[in-house]
């Protein structure tokens, strides 16, 4: 699957995060609210109760999920258009991902030959981007492996790119990357990465993603560069 790409345009974007996100996080609510209805019983017995409250922690953890995948740094705020120096923002990325690597022991790795590549864009949509990009890049290294970003200039761009040394993709898996909820995991939300395609999306940048099975995925983000010289 060597060269496999998709490109964010391709995908089927929900534009409006902050409807989506109440969408979202109202099922488990609602889950929640039934069993601890259910759980006001009198005649429960000790394996029923046990039960709906294992329920109801896996519900709440979900919220809690789709919660950060959407809403971490990116608010539903107006936009906050400002001048991005890429180096600072992915030296943020890496310091929020450590302790995430750590736990999974996963380096991770910045290399940025260059200073002064800046963007324009939101911030903090940026920053909730690149983080659930590398949250998938640790979660594809349970055995760990290398999280290695870069950034450098080309043709008045700045590409970014975040890679790991992980499980990588199927070409089926490639295809239905950024769709609402396409998830292989567990506890998966199967938004993460259709939010990091539609925050770039905005800012008039491309995505792309090129993995290959047993060897690793490389996410590439290419942003307009804004001039440095002023
Ligand atoms: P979630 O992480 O909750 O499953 P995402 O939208 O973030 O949802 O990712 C969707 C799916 O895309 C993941 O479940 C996984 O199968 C696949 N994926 C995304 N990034 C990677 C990666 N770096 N390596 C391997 N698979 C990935
Ligand atoms: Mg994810």
């Amino acid at each position: 699957l060597r060269g496999e790409i998709i490109r964010s345009e391709k995908m089927k974007i929900v534009s409006d995060i902050a409807a989506s996100v109440a969408h979202e996080v109202r099922n488990p609510l609602t889950s929640v609210r039934g069993f601890i209805q259910l759980m006001g019983k009198d005649d429960l017995t000790t394996s029923n109760r046990q039960y709906y409250q294992k329920i109801c922690l896996e519900e709440l953890d979900r919220a809690e999920h789709i919660i950060s995948d959407y809403l971490t740094f990116a608010k539903p705020e107006p936009e906050k258009i400002e001048v991005i120096e890429m180096k600072n923002e992915i030296d943020y990325v890496a310091n929020v991902l450590t302790s995430y690597a750590n736990y999974q022991n996963v380096q991770i790795i910045i290399q940025i030959e260059q200073d002064e590549l800046l963007i324009l864009g939101d911030k903090n949509k940026l920053r909730q981007a690149l983080i659930n990009i590398g949250k998938n890049s640790i979660e594809a290294m349970p055995e760990g492996g290398n999280l290695t970003f870069t950034a450098h200039s080309i043709n008045g761009h700045v590409v970014i790119s975040v890679g790991d040394t992980g499980i990588g993709m199927t070409k089926e898996q490639m295809n239905r990357l950024g769709t609402p909820y396409y998830s292989t995991k567990d506890k998966g939300t199967g938004l993460g990465t259709m939010v990091s395609f539609s925050i770039i999306r905005k800012m008039q940048g491309k995505i792309e993603v090129k993995s290959e099975l047993a060897k690793g995925t490389t996410y590439m983000i290419t942003i307009a560069r804004l001039n440095a010289s002023k």
